[in-house]
């Protein structure tokens, strides 16, 4: 680990590991959120005290579940499927599922406890949660996934409501695997309880601008960030790392304020476009034919792929990294801090690993942690349950115009929370203690 933490967290660190051996995402979300909490050590130690922080780094609940699902070669497959509902002081638990081989109980703590703070940070009343399988998507068949939702929402019905626990996408999950979800719940339940799961079609249920929510509030989250160092988008050399959902919305709005992103990546390596990332080959590789980057390389003269390597050494002034967790590491970081990166912000969650966040850090660059900068998918996601609740849908202007408010209230919370407490400009300190003390305030109470 690269820094110290305060003395007064030391052995509560270590209790909360102890508790939770071979966890080491947990573990490494639970450091950063501890480190940042130095500042009310001293200036507000009632936050500090170990009876809140032991409750606060454990999950109210944990279900682990057996998923079986028949191939379509008639192989009876068996997955492991999961729902931590972490805290629900500010509302019911509200977060994603993520289907992707990696999944594990580590991941999915990880991701509900930063959950817990990024929904705090939104300002709606949402606890926090994640969920997932170990399941992997690539290669199946439609009606494998099918068959494998159905067989999820099976167990996790029982568990899930709208003023319980309301699960939405994640990585591996859109909106064909939450259709097939929202289908088997309702069957099962026999109630169109439309506020249980988010992410929805248009059709049925789901708000404007949700599938576009993260990447564009990770983007209007940058913008406000720039914009504290009279700066802008226009003209920025911008590198997104990944090529799903929160990575393509993210460069259509970079695109869409005047810079130009020049590469991105899938798991089997990144291209390089010079001439500016074609969002509508993107997307038709992506969405439609859910295919594979070496398409777009092979269908644009401008752009080159690169297998293997490191999407980081690709000289930008803006990185975004859009994909999974420690996908920056500190090579990564140095690489881009040689040649002269000016922000990161995150659109996936905890994709820097600490070493990676020290260097920027102590370079001066802006950073955002994910907490802060990607929390326009879920904020959209609680805007979904606003609508469902008074069953109204709004156009998409308004509820964008409401995605970037939030955005522009976000920042100005961690710059403000930074501030108080002696760390002006640090986003993660701002965005850990802002987030940190609602949720302690409401627990308490
Ligand atoms: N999976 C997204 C996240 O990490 C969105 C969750 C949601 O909309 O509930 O925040």
């Amino acid at each position: 680990m690269p820094a110290d933490l305060h003395p007064n967290f030391q052995s509560q660190y270590d209790a909360v590991i102890a508790r939770n051996p071979g966890e080491p995402e947990f573990h490494q979300a639970i450091y950063e959120v501890m480190l940042s909490l130095a500042p009310i050590a001293g200036e507000r130690p009632e936050y500090a005290q170990w009876s809140i922080l032991k409750r606060i780094c454990e999950p109210e609940r944990q279900i682990i579940f057996r998923v079986p699902w028949v191939t379509d070669d008639g192989e009876v497959r068996i997955n492991r499927g999961y729902r931590v509902e972490f805290n629900s002081a500010l509302g019911p638990y509200k977060g994603g599922l993520r289907f992707h081989p990696s999944v594990n109980l580590s991941i999915i703590k990880f991701l509900g406890f930063e959950q817990t703070f990024k929904n705090s940070l939104t300002g709606m009343p949402i606890g926090g949660g994640k969920g997932g399988s170990d399941f992997d998507p690539k290669g199946c068949s439609n009606a494998e996934i099918m068959r494998f939702c159905q067989s999820f929402m099976t167990e996790l019905y029982r568990h899930i409501g709208e003023y319980t626990d309301v699960p939405a996408g994640d990585i591996g999950v859109g909106g064909r695997e939450l259709g097939y979800l929202f289908g088997q719940y309702k069957r099962i339940t026999n109630r169109y309880e439309s506020g249980a799961l988010t992410g929805k079609g248009l059709t049925w249920g789901g708000s404007r601008v949700r599938t576009e929510a993260t990447g564009y509030g990770t983007v209007f989250f940058a913008q406000q960030m720039l914009g504290t160092r009279g700066q802008s988008f226009d003209g920025k050399r911008v590198v997104v790392s990944g090529s799903g959902n929160v990575a393509i919305y993210a460069i259509e709005k970079v695109h869409q304020l005047g810079g130009t992103v020049i590469a991105c990546s899938d798991s089997d390596g990144y291209v390089v476009d010079e001439a500016g990332i074609d969002l509508d080959l993107l997307k038709d590789i992506k969405e439609v034919r859910r295919g594979r980057l070496t398409e777009y390389a092979d269908q644009r003269d401008s752009a080159r792929h690169v297998s293997g390597g490191s999407l980081w050494d690709v000289p930008c002034q803006v990185a975004l990294p859009c994909a999974t967790q420690n996908e920056l590491p500190a090579a990564g970081a140095k690489t881009l801090l040689d040649n002269g990166v000016e922000m990161v912000a995150e659109g996936a969650n905890m994709p820097s690993t600490p070493e990676a966040i020290g260097l920027f850090q102590e370079a001066g660059i802006l950073y955002a942690p994910g907490k802060a900068s990607n929390a326009g998918g879920v904020a959209t996601s609680a805007l979904e349950m606003q609508q469902n609740a008074s069953r109204d849908s709004w156009n998409f202007e308004d509820t964008e115009a409401r995605l970037e408010q939030i955005m522009t209230d976000i920042h100005a919370v961690c710059v403000a929370t930074a501030e108080e407490f002696g760390h002006p400009g640090d986003y993660v300190v701002g965005a850990n203690l802002a987030g940190y003390i609602k949720v302690a305030d409401a627990m308490v109470a």
